[in-house]
């Protein structure tokens, strides 16, 4: 009887301990796989045109400018983007809506010319 009970703990030992080491297998070999297989990969960046750095989409400042969207690292690079491309298309023709041409002197200089 002694030796029955004797046994039957041995069993569940022996037992608890193939269990623990087949755990941390699997826990190695499924924790272990993913984690040198996953770099971050998929996630196109996107150049910012000011500065020339590369942000993510989704954590960039953006700017609508006309049928593109661009995409910016910091506020002050779209500020500026925008302040050139505003001169820009002043300068190089009047396709803005809301301005009136005849309140800008250099519209007016352009046509005579
Ligand atoms: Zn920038």
């Amino acid at each position: 009887m002694l030796r029955l009970i004797l046994f039957v703990l041995l069993a569940i030992f022996v037992a608890r301990a193939i269990w623990r080491l087949f755990d941390g297998i699997v826990e190695g070999a499924s924790g272990g796989r993913p984690r040198s297989r996953a770099p971050v990969r998929g996630v196109s960046m996107v150049r910012d045109p000011v500065c020339g750095t590369f942000v993510l989409p989704a954590r960039a400042v953006t700017l609508v400018d006309g049928p593109a969207r661009v995409y910016f690292c910091s506020d002050a690079c779209r500020d500026k983007y925008r302040a050139r491309s505003s001169t820009r298309s002043a300068s190089s023709g009047p396709t803005a809506g809301p301005a009136e041409p005849s309140d800008r002197p250099e519209a007016v200089e352009e046509r005579t010319r």
